[in-house]
């Protein structure tokens, strides 16, 4: 026996053995599990003891839809999340100008939201930018990372200074003036981000490792993790790269299922000729579902809406794929092994997927496949019995509730926005539902992810349509066994049943025990990967 772990309340989520206090592990893997007197009489003169001090032990927490590099990339911009007004935010550029000037890179600011603004609700177009600096390129991404606000040094760089409404194919608006305001979106943010955010191999790799550490700190064992692409154009190879060397280095301390993002179909099918297959494992890191960006965010009102936004009168969002070029990107998966999971928040864009699917799956019927569906947020009831007729997999981020409860009624109307984000439905009807934080879009902490789920609270403090909220152990499925289910990987992970991985978290409380708002002040102490305690406090 390698290691016992005893002396805690170790929740196992499996049905045979839900609650033990310890648990014997040999070659990473669960072995046994029983009372603490039983399991250390298996152990030899080796055995490693491991005290968990009547500790709430579980299975090890999954992120199933998050961007590592992306993340990692953004510990390098001024982190703009709790900004109270644009003045804080103008204050920070300021000082930030003279270093960015001397150390000729950009200002860069990440996550604002401008919803949360006491002065204004308005969005620094170009000229409230070149007020602070005029010199030096200034790219601020919103917290949803659909918009971007550049200045117009930055316009000038990135190359889209030159771009005309009526002859670009660039997503950017124009100014009274007919020139570029500042304000580019979706798939156009990442030209200036692939200027300044062109890292090397090896910044990519130290990058990379950062984050899962950091990921480790939260009891996160696993990621389902869109870092193609996303950055840069064709980043793909060297990205690969980076986690290939950063397993024969033994310097990937989490397991990776990669979303492999493609935006065209030829992208697509030049990643099919390099050959490898849908599952393959290179270490911890391993090949999961091509991953595609269909639409923008409700907040910048670029969510792809079937009607127009209420709130906004003659907008209904944009859709990034045109239906044949969908088509073309599900058949491509399909025939070749690979499910597809589509960035889908507006009821338009899910729309086009549902109808894509149906078509797909009766042309290369496979059995097992799990394509799923990421946010799937704006939906009617008849789209989601949809959903769950064709078996689709829904990827949730339970905290986006924290923000979208202050917009979405006023985006939709009251009567679609309840039948919305019905996680409670999901579950009644059977439909398989992981969790995740889009990081950097919000932080990659299961706990407070797992509270949203619960208690559907905005950030106001309000309950935001409770009724479609689900358990505390429905919400803890969401990030082990649901997960675990979405990678394929039900019978190796996601409980700590006998024969599974010991991947495990450690909470300082016990969260079952304790009221639903002590989640909040709730950490992790210790996270084990393999049997192996990869992190403790
Ligand atoms: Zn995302």
């Amino acid at each position: 026996m390698d290691t016992i772990f005893y002396n805690g309340v170790i929740k196992t989520l499996d049905s045979a053995w839900p609650q033990v206090s310890a648990m014997a592990v040999k070659d990473g893997v669960v072995i046994a599990l029983g009372s603490d007197e039983e399991m250390l009489a298996l152990a030899g003169e080796e055995t490693k003891k491991v005290d968990l001090g009547g500790k709430l032990a579980m299975p090890g927490f999954c992120d199933t839809h998050m961007h590592l590099l992306f993340y990692g990339s953004f510990v390098r911009r001024i982190d703009m999340t709790n900004a109270k007004s644009w003045e804080e935010i103008r204050q920070w550029c300021v000082e930030d100008a003279p270093k960015a000037r001397e150390e000729k890179r950009w200002i860069l600011g990440s996550c604002f939201n401008q919803d949360y603004w006491s002065d204004t609700r308005k969005m620094p177009d170009r000229h409230d930018l070149d007020a602070i600096a005029d010199d030096v390129p200034i790219f601020l991404q919103r917290a949803c990372g659909h918009i971007a606000c550049l200045n117009t040094k930055a316009l000038q760089v990135s190359g889209l200074w030159d771009e005309r409404a009526d002859t670009t194919k660039e997503t950017m608006d124009f100014g009274e003036d007919g020139l570029p305001n500042g304000y580019i979106r979706e798939n156009t943010t990442s030209i200036p981000q692939a200027i300044f955010g062109n890292y090397s191999l090896e910044e990519t790799k130290d990058l990379l490792e950062m984050a899962c550490k950091n990921a480790l700190k939260k009891g996160i064992v696993q990621v389902h993790t869109d870092d193609f692409n996303i950055i840069g154009e064709n980043d793909l190879e060297k990205n690969l790269q980076a986690f290939k060397e950063l397993v024969e280095e033994g310097r990937l301390p989490i397991r990776v299922y990669e979303q492999i993002r493609f935006q065209h179909p030829d992208q697509l099918q030049q990643f099919l000729d390099m050959g490898y297959k849908a599952k393959q494992r290179i270490g911890r890191f391993k090949f999961g579902p091509i991953k595609l960006l269909n639409d923008g965010s409700i907040g910048s009102h670029s969510a792809a809406l079937r009607q127009e936004y209420k709130n906004d009168p003659g907008v209904k969002g944009l859709s990034l794929f045109s239906d044949e070029e969908l088509y073309q990107m599900y058949d491509l998966a399909q025939k070749n092994g690979y499910d597809v999971v589509t960035h889908c928040i507006g009821d338009a864009s899910l729309e086009q997927v549902l109808q894509t699917v149906d078509k797909v799956i009766k042309k290369y019927p496979r059995p097992n496949w799990r394509h799923g569906v990421i946010h799937c947020q704006i939906m009617d009831a008849e789209q989601q019995d949809r959903f769950k007729k064709m078996n689709l997999v829904a990827y949730v981020q339970p905290i986006f509730v924290k923000a979208d409860s202050n917009v979405v009624d006023d985006c939709v109307g009251p009567e679609l926005a309840k039948q919305s984000y019905n996680w409670r439905r999901y579950i009644d009807m059977g439909v398989h539902m992981c969790g995740g934080s889009d990081c950097p879009v919000e932080p990659f902490d299961p706990l407070p992810n797992i509270y949203h789920a619960v208690t559907r609270k905005g950030s106001n403090g309000k309950p935001w349509y409770p009724e479609n909220g689900v358990t505390l152990d429905e919400a803890v499925a969401m990030f082990t066994k649901e997960a675990a289910y979405a990678s394929y990987e039900e019978d190796e992970r996601g409980t700590l049943g006998v024969g599974k991985y010991c991947d495990m978290v450690v909470l300082d409380k016990n969260i079952y025990e304790n009221d639903i708002e002590e989640l909040l002040n709730t950490s992790v102490v210790m996270t084990v990967i393999d049997g192996q305690i990869a992190y403790e406090k």
